[in-house]
């Protein structure tokens, strides 16, 4: 594509909320732990006896979740997991969040997501791993179901995440690999960055790679280039969960004509997906506001730029969203959102024809209707 801003199409100015809501999304990095509803937190933890709520009022506990999130560090935005995770540690529990995640979604326009999850966190109550697999892919395939029934079209693909703190990335790994046929269509590692390189995770991405599995790997979030660099040309990334920090190997001291250094210039060559999160970052203090977010360099200088929510309930945010906020800080038009969510569903895991299927019959027509009713 050729390198085009939205000033330069004329007739096309900032699409209204109705039409973005409306719009078809492709959705490549969403956290199922970071998705759940306000009111189901508060359901699960008294079937479960799990006491430690800030509040048992949904409104209150979605603000809490929210400050709590905004409290400007990547190490503290990790801690409202404890509750979320807390109490998912039954099969019924996990089953109702996922089936929730496939039903918000589809509602919200989303087409297509790949929900990432990390197994070994919800344990704590002696489920095994297939265990747990097993009840959220149950629970995917009945919210997807439902979703068809009101008339939300969605396809929900599930990644495994490990923690780069711990050490079971290699058994994540092998799980993604037993599971790809099932709803499983790739692996990721998550967790604080600082001093958790990517490398220490050798192992299981090695495995995945002789295995023809895909992964992606939070990279470039809090940490800068070198955690880039290791993710792609150590461990072989497929994507990168963020990526963001690629801005600071790019030159923009010039603005008319940027300058890429030599990673910069591989990720863009290479068309390597960045799974860019703008209001997570903003509450993690990785980008200062929207409008100031790399997302809109990027997307002039034509990187394989996608938009994710990362973490629905501590964002207090969907896919709709995110692109309402990005049109109105970039002046996005409906071809901007277009060519993003196109990006995202080309940079997907499940297989080609079925991401053309996507594209083709599901984003392409949709999108212009909506640019015909616009003009
Ligand atoms: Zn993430």
């Amino acid at each position: 594509m050729a390198p085009t801003t939205s000033s330069e199409k004329p007739g096309q100015g900032i699409p209204s909320p109705a039409l973005i809501a409306r719009a078809p999304k492709v959705l490549l990095h969403d956290h199922l732990d970071g998705g759940l509803r306000p009111q189901t937190v508060i359901d699960l933890a008294e079937q479960s006896g799990y006491a430690n709520l800030p509040s048992a009022d949904a409104h209150e506990l979605a603000r809490w979740f929210a400050e709590a999130a905004y409290s400007g560090s990547l190490e503290r935005y990790l801690e409202t997991f404890q509750h979320t995770v807390g109490v998912t540690q039954t099969p019924e529990a996990l089953a109702r969040v996922a089936r929730e995640c496939a039903e918000d979604l589809a509602a919200d326009g989303v087409v297509y997501a790949e929900v990432r999850f990390a197994p070994e966190l919800h344990t704590e109550q002696g489920l095994t791993l297939h265990q747990v697999i097993d009840a959220v892919l149950a629970g995917f395939r009945e919210g997807t179901d439902n979703a068809k029934k009101s008339g939300h079209w969605i396809r929900i693909g599930v990644l495994l995440t490990a923690m780069r703190t711990a050490t079971h990335s290699r058994q994540i790994a092998e799980l993604a690999v037993e599971y790809r046929d099932k709803g499983v269509v790739g692996f990721d590692i998550a967790g604080a960055e600082a001093g958790f390189p990517p490398t220490r995770h050798l192992d299981a991405f090695e495995y995945l790679r002789r295995e023809n599995a895909h992964f992606t790997i939070h990279a470039g979030e809090a940490f800068g280039l070198p955690s880039i660099w290791e993710a792609i040309q150590w461990c072989g990334a497929d994507r990168l969960g963020h990526g963001v920090r690629i801005v600071d190997d790019i030159d923009v001291t010039d603005p008319k004509n940027p300058s890429l250094g030599k990673l910069a210039a591989y990720v863009r060559d290479r068309r390597i997906p960045l799974e860019l999160c703008p209001s997570s970052n903003v509450q993690t203090g990785a980008a200062a506001s929207i409008a100031e977010h790399p997302i809109g360099l990027l997307r002039k200088l034509n990187f394989r730029v996608t938009l994710n929510t990362d973490n629905r309930l501590m964002s207090g945010t969907s896919m709709t969203k995110e692109m309402e906020l990005c049109c109105e800080a970039f002046g996005w038009t409906l071809d901007d959102l277009q060519w993003l969510t196109v990006n995202a569903m080309k940079s997907a895991f499940v297989p080609f024809d079925e991401r053309l299927d996507i594209i083709n019959n599901r984003i392409k027509p949709v999108y212009a209707e909506l640019k015909a009713e616009q003009k």
